[in-house]
């Protein structure tokens, strides 16, 4: 779900037509793979592929901020974090409920509501379902809003919630700015990828047909996505996903980190599932700041690909990366076909 993404401008745009097979708009293919996805790996370029993932702009960055912002000015103050109490719990779930709501909301209203970039930069043209009974609510719109603001905003509080009890009672390691704010900095990148990482393995894990078919088929109901697409989780697929925060038992960590993580975890959602490469603002619609992950968006078409993410390139090392040309599309056909898997 994760993606590089900075401010980029002047990208040609290629209309391709909509339809199941062709993309409105498709960057070029194949796409590249990370520096260290062949052999011989280039660790030089990849770390400068990371850095140019967070600067000088990026959603990564904004979150970063956010978390700062959130912890000193929107989150209860560890003292009161000592017992479980309705108050404190409540401030930070309602926070929760109107950060996702912003983000996710926001992005919807620009792009598909009031679209004020039309089809610049869109993936795939097609509506969304608004009658199907293949959703709860019979509507893609209200069902992804739904899990995303029932399940996806508890659970990400659950997590927060424990984190900052845990916190307030010395039961997690603490990591103070004063004792090394080098790696204090540094944690912000080692977080995203690690998330990276957990994220490839559960949701391989969840595409075993029988958790596919009793959980993860919830959030692939969506071909094509939009913004509230990407927290549309069934809540066993959530604590999975979130799960990656309990690393902060194990790993010395201010309560910032905690909630960097879990924030980069919601908030990129519906950035990466947004159906567009591009957020452009103003009248230049051909400049504007890079958050679709057409990467993923292929996932959502043909399901046994692109698992995780491009910068830690477990897919192309397991054999499931699908760079968006046609041969790739029938690798991933004849291997699922040979693992007799049929969804696609
Ligand atoms: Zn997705
Ligand atoms: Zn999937």
């Amino acid at each position: 779900m994760a993606k590089s993404s900075n401010s980029v401008s002047g990208q040609p745009e290629r209309p391709t037509g909509g339809g199941k097979n062709n993309w409105n708009w498709h960057p070029e293919f194949p796409m590249p793979t990370s520096p260290i996805a062949k052999w011989p790996a280039n660790p030089f370029a990849f770390i400068w592929q990371i850095i140019r993932g967070w600067l000088p702009v990026s959603d990564k960055l904004l979150i970063a901020g956010l978390s700062v912002v959130t912890w000193f000015y929107f989150s209860p103050v560890l003292e009161r974090c000592r017992e479980f109490e309705i108050d404190w719990i409540a401030q930070i779930y309602f926070r929760n409920l109107a950060l996702l709501t912003i983000v996710a909301g926001g992005l919807h209203l620009y792009l598909y509501t009031f679209r004020r970039q039309g089809d610049s930069y869109r993936y795939d043209s097609r509506p969304f379902h608004q009658s199907s009974s293949r959703y709860t609510l019979n509507n893609q719109v209200y069902d992804n809003m739904f899990w995303s603001l029932t399940s996806g905003v508890t659970w990400w509080t659950a997590f927060e919630v424990v984190a900052m009890w845990a916190y307030a009672n010395g039961l997690m390691p603490y990591l103070v700015w004063a004792g090394n704010p080098v790696w204090f900095v540094l944690m912000f990148a080692a977080i995203s990828l690690f998330g990276n990482f957990h994220f490839y393995w559960i949701h391989r894990l969840i595409h075993w047909q029988p958790l596919f078919n009793s959980i993860h088929y919830l959030h692939h109901r969506n071909i094509n996505v939009g913004p509230w697409s990407g927290m549309s989780m069934h809540p066993v697929e959530h604590i999975l996903y979130l799960s990656s925060v309990l690393v902060h038992i194990l790993v010395a960590s201010h309560p910032i980190h905690v909630i960097f993580h879990l924030q980069m975890k919601i908030l990129q959602g519906p950035t990466s599932h947004s159906g567009f490469e591009m957020l452009s603002l103003g009248s230049h619609k051909n400049d504007g700041f890079r958050m679709g992950d057409f990467f993923h968006q292929l996932h959502h078409r043909y399901f046994e690909c692109n698992y995780g993410e491009n910068t830690v390139p477990l897919d192309h090392w397991f054999g499931t990366y699908h760079d968006g040309t046609p041969e790739a599309r029938e690798r991933i056909r004849e291997r699922m076909q040979k693992a007799g898997v049929t969804r696609s």
